[in-house]
């Protein structure tokens, strides 16, 4: 079993995969949102020029 990649004590379980519990997938979730990953604002920006607004 894999480790739980956010405090990495707890094994992994299935509901939470590949987290420990929902704490660890927020915490997780919460670090896209800060910036930690690179965030996909260029798809939203060609969105933007799909439906041609100005
Ligand atoms: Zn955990």
């Amino acid at each position: 079993m894999a480790q739980c990649p956010i405090c990495r004590r707890a094994e992994a379980v299935a509901a939470y995969k590949p987290f420990c519990s929902k704490r660890c997938a927020d915490v997780d979730l919460q670090r896209w949102f800060t910036g930690g990953y690179a965030i996909p604002a260029e798809e939203a920006h060609d969105d933007e020029k799909d439906r041609g607004i100005e």
